[in-house]
């Protein structure tokens, strides 16, 4: 999988993503990861990407022209569009679920806004959808571009030793991960929970299992609903 991202702050997004897992998996090329600078696409003499809104109101917006310019200049190095993803406010909240649905494309394009957002015509003409990563408003689109990154990045090939590391974790299958433990088996008096000492696998298993059901009833009673919901239907 390659993800492209624009941005206008590329360093800021290098420097996350050349760190560890993600990182070596760059360096493995398991996966391809390009940060662009917006700027490098603008025509201003001044390198200006930003203006004033029309309508008036406070703050700017970032002007049409160079991201256009970036996402064709994408469009050419790929030989064909990628699935675009503008991130923003106004999006549909990321989920396990769509993380999962992007991992399976070939080619990504994230568009990180700053300032008040993006000129809407330039949105309007190359992004297939809209992620938010939570109901809550940042000063740019670059860690929601890094969070999307990472959550679909990890699911690709290479990256994890094996598809067993990120399927068995929290919301993979609806429901919140068992508690774990390392060494010390005694800690602050508080001791390893007997049967992970066992060696009995499907012990293991069961004790894990319904701790998985505890902790996503206790922690998140809407997951566990629709959990159930879902189990009740797959028995009809
Ligand atoms: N004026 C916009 C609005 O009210 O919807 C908010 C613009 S925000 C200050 C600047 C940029 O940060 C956005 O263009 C977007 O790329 C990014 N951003 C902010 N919050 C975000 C969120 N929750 N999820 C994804 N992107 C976000």
């Amino acid at each position: 999988m390659r993800i492209d991202i624009a941005t206008l702050f590329p360093e800021m997004c290098e420097a996350v993503l050349s760190e560890s897992i993600i990182g070596r998996a760059r360096k493995a090329g398991a996966i391809e990861i390009r940060c662009h600078n917006i700027r490098d696409y603008t025509l201003d003499k001044h390198r200006r990407v930003d203006d004033t809104p029309y309508g008036g109101g406070m703050g700017m917006l970032m002007q049409a022209e160079p991201v256009w310019r970036c996402w064709l200049a994408v469009c050419d190095m790929l030989g064909k569009p990628p699935h675009s993803i503008y991130l923003s406010p106004k999006g549909s909240v990321l989920t396990q679920e769509k993380t999962i649905y992007l991992s399976q494309k070939e080619n990504l394009f994230l568009l990180c806004g700053h300032y008040e957002g993006i000129d809407q015509r330039v949105l309007d003409e190359i992004i297939d959808e809209e992620i938010s990563i939570g109901d809550y408003v940042l000063t740019g689109g670059e860690l929601p571009a890094l969070v999307l990154t990472d959550a679909v990045a990890r699911m690709c090939s290479g990256v994890l030793p094996a598809a067993v590391c990120f399927e068995e974790e929290s919301h993979f299958h609806g429901l919140l991960e068992y508690p774990q433990y390392t060494r010390p088996e005694i800690w602050h008096g508080e001791s390893v929970p007997e049967v992970l000492l066992s060696g009995h696998h499907l012990k293991i298993s069961d004790w894990r299992n319904r701790k998985s059901l505890e902790i996503t009833k206790e922690k998140r009673p809407d997951m566990y609903d629709a959990w159930r919901k879902e189990q009740e239907t797959s028995c009809d």
